[in-house]
Formats: structure tokens, C-alpha cells, sequence
């Protein structure tokens, strides 16, 4: 069990986060320990789920991380599930795995009283740092378990001229940091529109890259360090902002984010 200060305050936990790793298990755990990292759960490939930290207590599994209301201090509000996926989100997940997580984030979100709105995976609230859970995360089926909200995809309307600034506000209202506006763009269309974003093999090497960068840095100083850093999409990324079925799912999933919030679903 992980000590902090934090630990000794009783917690509300308002958001569940997913996440994958690479590693092997006694790798990770090993990483965890040496870092002063951790996660509350960890779902093998196997569907077999270890629990590392109690959920009364915080483990420091998001980082440098914002989503809608929550400007930051995301570990001390979250629950935090990785899974193991040795290419990092590139790899389909384990019909088992997906069993177990079914059945982990119903329990989590019941026991806490999570609002959809708020079920997110670690590329939504840290989208210019993390590839994690990728494209091969199950939202859709998560959905369909009443776990997060993944709109079916309607009959995307062909958007001719889509202003960029106005497809920025969408993502900001759904809940993401647009200081990299791309970064945004990349991460929702992982999960909201995954069929267009391309399996990248350099993930691993480039996730590396993109931590040792951000490690150490403050939140108050992201937007600064933001131009500097190294890209966790690829560059071709910026074509995103042209495809107009994009543009329209952006659109679509905004209007269900502020519908849900206004029911106070979320
Ligand atoms: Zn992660």
C-alpha cells in the first residue's frame, strides 16, 4: 500500500480512469514501487484482477491531468484501472479482460456514485502526454453496460466548412484540455471515431519519449512547455481536422455531454 499525505484526508471519488501498460506485471508493480506511482487495479490478460491500493486511497496514476470541472488533482478525485496490452492500446484486448473490467467498473461506479460524464480513459483527461487505453479500448461495449458514455455513431452528416475554433469549443465542452488543440482532436477521435486513427507501431518508444519530458513539470507551467514538447500523435494527425465526419461525431458526442450534464447525470 502507498503512503502519502493525501491518504490521511477521506476522499470523493468522482471519476474512474482506464489505462494500459505494456510491461509485464511484476515489471510494472516493480515500476510502481520505485517511482512512488500506483493504480488500484490491475486486469491481466488472463482477466485475473489484482487489487494494489485500497480505493479510500489515492494512487498517483493520472499525472499532469485536467478533465471538465476538474482542473487538476485528478489522482486525489479518481480510481485508476490499467490494463495489461503489451503494444500500449495497439493490441485488442482479451474478450476475458473486458469481462473482468465489465464487472470491476460496475461495482467502482455503483460503490462511489460515478456519472458517466466522468468515466474517462487516460488519453481524454491527459491527451498532449498519454496513447493510453488506444484504440482497441471497448467503449462501446462499456457503453452499452451503462459504463461511460459512447454515443452510436448516427449517420454522420457531410460538415463542408467546419470552423476550427468551433470544433474546439465542442471538445472543451466535453471535457478536454485544448492547450495542444490537436492533442484533443487525436484523443477523442481515439475513442469516439477509433476506425480513423492508424495502428502505430513506434507507441511504446514514443510514450517514453513523451514522459520523460513532461516528468517533473507543474501543472501552472503545461501551457508554457507545450510548444517544446514532443508530440504523442503522429503528424499526420493534423489532417483530423479536415475529415468532416469527424468534425460532425465532435458535434454529436458535444450535444450528449451537454444534454447529460444538464439531466445531472453527469
Ligand atoms: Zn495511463
Amino acid at each position: 500500500m502507498q503512503k502519502t499525505a493525501e491518504n490521511s484526508i477521506k476522499r470523493k471519488v468522482s471519476l474512474l480512469v482506464f489505462h494500459c501498460f505494456a510491461l509485464p506485471t511484476p515489471q510494472m508493480i516493480k515500476i510502481f514501487k520505485e517511482t512512488g506511482t500506483g493504480v488500484h487495479y490491475i486486469i491481466q490478460r488472463n482477466g485475473k484482477i489484482l487489487s494494489l491500493v485500497e480505493e479510500d486511497k489515492v494512487a498517483r496514476h493520472a499525472g499532469l491531468a485536467s478533465w471538465a470541472e476538474f482542473p487538476d488533482s485528478i489522482n486525489a478525485k479518481s480510481i485508476g484501472i490499467e490494463l495489461q496490452n503489451s503494444q500500449m492500446g495497439n493490441q485488442r484486448y482479451t474478450a476475458i479482460q473486458v469481462k473482468s473490467l465489465i464487472k470491476l467498473a460496475k461495482e467502482i461506479i455503483k460503490r462511489h456514485g460515478i456519472k458517466a460524464c466522468n468515466i474517462v480513459g487516460h488519453s481524454d483527461i491527459a491527451p498532449y502526454r498519454k496513447p493510453d487505453p488506444g484504440k482497441f479500448f471497448p467503449w462501446r461495449e462499456l457503453a452499452k453496460k451503462g459504463i461511460g458514455i459512447w454515443p452510436e455513431v448516427k449517420n454522420c452528416v457531410s460538415v463542408k466548412s467546419f470552423e476550427r475554433t468551433k470544433a474546439v469549443q465542442m471538445l472543451k465542452i466535453i471535457g478536454y484540455n485544448v492547450t495542444d488543440e490537436t492533442a484533443a482532436l487525436y484523443a477523442f477521435t481515439m475513442r469516439f471515431m477509433p476506425q480513423k486513427i492508424d495502428v502505430r507501431s513506434n507507441i511504446i518508444k514514443k510514450e517514453a519519449e513523451v514522459f520523460s519530458f513532461w516528468r517533473g513539470v507543474a501543472v501552472e507551467n503545461a501551457a508554457k512547455k507545450i510548444k517544446e514538447a514532443p508530440k504523442i500523435y503522429p503528424p499526420e494527425a493534423e489532417k483530423l481536422w479536415r475529415d468532416s465526419e469527424i468534425l460532425s461525431r465532435i458535434e454529436q458526442v458535444s450535444d450528449v455531454y451537454k444534454r447529460e450534464r444538464k439531466k445531472k447525470n453527469c
